[in-house]
């Protein structure tokens, strides 16, 4: 007999908040994370003492009443978390390479209206219209409300809508147009491709309100895997999987890497569906599910420069930047190669020590995986790999980082010399930390002309075997969330268990 109810691979959000939820409901819980460091894109580093995080930069939705907040008081972490609120009147500024202004994505909806209203009179009704629209879109997926429903989770009016056409559809003024669209890196927005479902459920949060994590993120991996721990679940690093065996249809074991054979009465994969059906050994899957899965496009990846800031030089900003050299705000994606950068976000993180100053700085824009193609052959995964990648690379990474400054201190003049020490990060490092496909940031890449297909089940063609994490609904810790909550309510009821969380 296993000792383990459910054996979980991937200790990312969506696997520790599975964890979380399954052992809380009595089931004996083992999560394997490949990683020193559990949390997948929760994951922090530290350079000279100054914190940078990996993959959350900001959350929303975390104000008393809102759907995250009840998430996180079910997971009892909520009053625990060190947070601090964005800017309510421009949490989100966007900016354009030929104007000197700032436009201000503001917290509360009348709120929102009213700061843009004060830059675009002429369109008040049309931002209370957009703004209305943006609500009734989400109020189409009541998970996201925490409701409970019979109904399918999917629906399915607004799937096969594009974001870029709705807002131009509501707004006449392009720059307008633009603005609403700018904080569109936060989810890959591709005007060819973005529905305004995914839009629309990612600014929505951010309008509910808007957070940053002092000191980091990884705060929240911290207090969850202590409180699976509480419950009796087990968590191990270093436990790469390798294999997922299946016998007579369902899955009796995985392998790890080094050989290690881990029975389980039920299996969560919290990697990319992908990468699962690339370890899955079995004949009940027919090739055209695999083929499907491992056939998604996934979303591009990024160049990051990470900075720590020389002491006392750059005042601690309580907002995020997103900058546009044009107007086209949903073009940028593909900018590529020789094409240079296109614009780029930057995140200011919060820390305990540096009061007014700030200690460090994010700066992200778009690389495809292609730009680092050629040395895509060569890996640096912890804790036991890591190739050199070269000369050749950390020339590559210089010449990235001088263009992406050159780009910033047009608008940020003094920006190099509040430099103290670079730290750089390309599609090949998400894809070897985090294992993400291409070292795509949000895992596969919705589509509003085939929406359906971009949507992935919780459950597989193997009974027993199981996804969770940002490749099921959505990317973000909302997504995510949203994603353990469909994932186990198929073993205790979703709708059992949203009564359990929003009586929290
Ligand atoms: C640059 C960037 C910025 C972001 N900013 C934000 C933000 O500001 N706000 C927000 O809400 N969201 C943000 N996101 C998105 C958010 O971080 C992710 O959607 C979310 O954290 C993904 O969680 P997940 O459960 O899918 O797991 P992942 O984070 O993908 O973790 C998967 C885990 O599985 C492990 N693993 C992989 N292969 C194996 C194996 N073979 N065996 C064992 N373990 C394995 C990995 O090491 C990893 O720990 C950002 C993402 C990125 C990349």
């Amino acid at each position: 007999m296993s000792k383990y109810d459910v054996v979980i691979i991937g200790s990312g959000l969506g696997g520790l908040e599975s964890a979380y939820i399954l052992s809380k409901e009595g089931y004996k819980v083992l999560v394997l994370e490949k990683n020193r460091q559990l949390g997948g894109s929760l994951q922090i580093f530290v350079r000279d003492k100054a914190i940078f995080d990996t993959g959350i930069h900001y959350i929303g939705g975390l104000d008393d009443g809102q759907n995250l907040n009840q998430c996180f008081k079910y997971f009892g972490i909520m009053d625990k978390l060190n947070l601090i609120k964005m800017d309510m009147n421009g949490f989100d500024r966007i900016s354009f390479g030929d104007d000197s202004n700032e436009y201000w994505h503001a917290q509360g909806y009348d709120n929102f209206v009213e700061q843009l209203a004060k830059q675009f009179p002429h369109q008040r009704q049309e931002l209370q219209t957009y703004i209305e629209r943006i609500q009734d879109v989400c109020n189409y997926f009541p998970l996201y409300q925490l409701k409970e429903d019979d109904a399918p989770i999917i629906a399915t009016k607004h799937l096969d809508v594009s974001a870029k056409d709705f807002i131009s559809s509501i707004i006449s003024d392009t720059r307008l147009q633009s603005v609403l669209g700018g904080s569109n890196p936060l989810y890959a927005g591709d005007g060819s491709k973005t529905p305004l479902y995914v839009h629309a459920l990612v600014v929505n949060t951010y309008i509910e309100s808007s957070y940053k994590c002092i000191d980091g993120g990884a705060q929240i991996e911290r207090l969850i895997t202590k409180n699976i721990k509480a419950n009796g679940g087990e968590i191990r690093n270093y436990a790469e999987v390798a294999k997922i065996v299946e016998k007579d249809g369902v899955v009796t074991h995985i392998e790890l890497k080094d050989g290690e054979h881990i029975e389980g009465k039920n299996f969560i994969s919290n990697i990319h569906p992908a990468t699962t059906m690339e370890m899955l050994e079995s004949s009940k899957i027919k090739n055209a599910y695999r083929n499907r899965l491992i056939g998604l496009e996934n979303c591009t990846s990024a160049f990051i420069i990470d900075i720590v800031l020389k002491p006392k030089s750059f005042k601690y900003i309580n907002y995020n930047m997103y900058h546009f050299e044009r107007n086209d705000v949903w073009t940028g994606i593909h900018y590529t190669g020789e094409m240079g950068f296109d614009g780029y976000c930057i995140f200011v993180p919060k820390s305990s020590r540096g009061g007014e100053y700030a200690d460090s700085m994010t700066i992200l824009a778009y690389m495809k995986f292609e730009q680092v193609k050629e040395w895509g052959d060569t890996y640096s995964t912890i804790p036991k790999h890591r190739d050199s990648r070269g000369e050749q690379y950390e020339e590559f990474k210089q010449r990235k980082t001088e263009e992406l400054l050159d780009l910033v201190a047009k608008k940020i003049p003094n920006i190099r010399s509040v430099i103290q020490s670079v730290t750089t990060s390309t599609p090949l490092t998400y894809r070897d930390y985090i294992g993400a496909k291409d070292g795509g940031l949000y895992g596969i890449a919705k589509d509003f002309h085939d929406p359906l297909r971009t949507f992935i089940s919780p459950t597989t063609k193997i009974p027993n075997l199981f996804f969770t994490g940002q490749n099921l609904n959505m990317h973000g810790v909302l997504g995510v969330t949203v994603g353990a909550i469909r994932t186990c309510g198929v073993f205790v009821g979703q709708n059992y268990l949203l009564r359990k969380i929003n009586n929290s």
